[in-house]
């Protein structure tokens, strides 16, 4: 088997380059470990910059996505004891972002591909990459109990964080970023309608709290939680009385109990490999780099470091250049550190920290206060949120 371009991973980023390319006429095939269901179904992120919205249409999947998808104009935050709208409408000159759930998102890019006969294979194992510096490397895996051989032009490893893509690059040869935080989120998915039409993040001093949202009923809640805490010791009871304690206002209506039909445990990484490449295999996405959910940018990221990559292999097959995929690594780290500062600084500023003897609780403080009364400040917040141009 021969492709020009294969790429491992079926979340976000592989499965917009594969259109990415498909509109360019570069051949792909995409390769994933998990069934088609499990991709499918898998709650991650929800919140997309007008970029990511812009590139959904671009690959003419945006049409569910345009019905169902929440626009979003404001943010609120909400800390000791009041809620304050952040306009981002207004701040940003007329910036938004759209709640739409990254599975919406995974099962839209993966129908729209197949109806095109692009070859996704699901379900394989054992993918092992070889001769990535050289002129003709290979993805070697099996499927259905058969070994299989798939030479290339280049490999797109879109495999996130625990994927094979950046553990085939040579020890020495990546320089690794690492902060791991002391706390982690437990998110769950309930119906009930949303307190309020748009996300409120909280600061408590019981720790952090946020109300999404991923429908007119079903609200999308997290708190946040010691790290080795296990699923099994939050009881419902448990999960809504936390969530009532940080989000509920004295003199408002308080947040909407329902049936809870999804949970998890999320423990938090700011990650960053550099260079995003070795040979000719380019990662993107989560397998590069990944940032604590606060910001909402992990899914937004993966899908600019492939807007790059896709333009990058165009530019190679069709014009004969390469300076665009040896600048991708460049070109992507850019947005990645601006995404990963204000993805640390949005955290900071909002969890509390286990080892805090007062003053950083001051300095949190501080911190949402200017951000709520300076319109700068307010002004800086909002626009990183909508997402830096591409
Ligand atoms: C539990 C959780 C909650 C999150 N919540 C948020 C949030 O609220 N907001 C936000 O912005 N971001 C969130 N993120 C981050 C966001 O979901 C990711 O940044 C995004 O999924 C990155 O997309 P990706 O395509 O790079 O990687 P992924 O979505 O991880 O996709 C990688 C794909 O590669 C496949 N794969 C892995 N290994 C192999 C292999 N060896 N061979 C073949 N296939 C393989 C995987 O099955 C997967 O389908 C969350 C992440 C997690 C894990």
């Amino acid at each position: 088997m021969h492709t020009q371009v294969a790429i491992i991973g079926a979340g976000p980023a592989g499965l917009a380059l594969s259109h990415l390319l498909a509109r360019q006429g570069i051949e792909s095939v995409v390769l994933e470990h998990r069934d088609r269901a499990y991709v499918e179904g898998r709650v991650r992120a929800g919140v997309l910059e007008q970029g990511t919205v812009d590139l959904l249409h671009e690959l003419g999947v945006g049409e569910r996505m345009a019905r169902e998808g929440l626009v979003h104009r404001g943010f609120h935050l909400q800390f000791a004891g009041e809620r304050h709208r952040v306009d981002m409408h207004e701040l940003t000159g007329g910036g938004a972002i759209t709640v739409y759930g990254q599975q919406e998102v995974v099962k839209d890019l993966i129908a729209a591909r197949l109806r095109q006969n692009g070859p996704i294979r699901f379900e394989v194992s054992d993918v092992a990459l070889h001769g990535l510096d050289g002129e003709r490397p290979a993805v070697r895996f099996r499927q259905g109990g058969e070994a299989h051989e798939l030479t290339c032009d280049y490999i797109a490893g879109c495999d996130g964080f625990h994927g094979v893509s950046r553990s085939s690059i040579p020890a020495g040869a990546l320089r690794t970023y690492q902060k791991i935080y002391p706390f982690a989120w437990l998110g769950i998915l309930a119906h009930a309608a949303p307190a309020s039409d748009e996300l409120i993040y909280a600061y408590h001093e019981r720790g952090f709290a946020l109300q999404s949202m991923r429908s007119p009923t079903v609200s999308r809640l997290y708190v946040q939680c010691p790290l080795d805490d296990r699923i099994e010791d939050w009881s419902d009871d448990r999960i809504w009385s936390e969530l009532h304690a940080r989000l509920d206002l004295a003199d408002g209506p308080p947040i909407n109990d329902g049936p809870i039909f999804e949970r998890g445990i999320t423990a938090f990484r700011s990650f960053v490999v550099e260079p995003m490449q070795f040979g000719r295999l380019f990662l993107a996405g989560d397998a590069a780099h990944t940032v604590p959910p606060t910001g909402a940018k992990g899914m937004n990221l993966a899908i600019a470091d492939v807007r790059v990559l896709g333009a990058a292999l165009a530019a190679r097959y069709h014009e004969g250049r390469d300076d665009l995929l040896q600048a991708y690594s460049a070109t992507c780290l850019r947005r990645v550190w601006r995404a990963e500062h204000f993805s640390w600084s949005m955290t900071s500023m909002l969890h509390r920290f286990p080892d805090d003897d007062g003053f950083q609780h001051q300095l949190q403080l501080a911190h949402l206060r200017y951000t709520v009364s300076s319109r700068a400040a307010a002004a800086s917040l909002a626009e990183n949120y909508i997402g830096l141009a591409p």
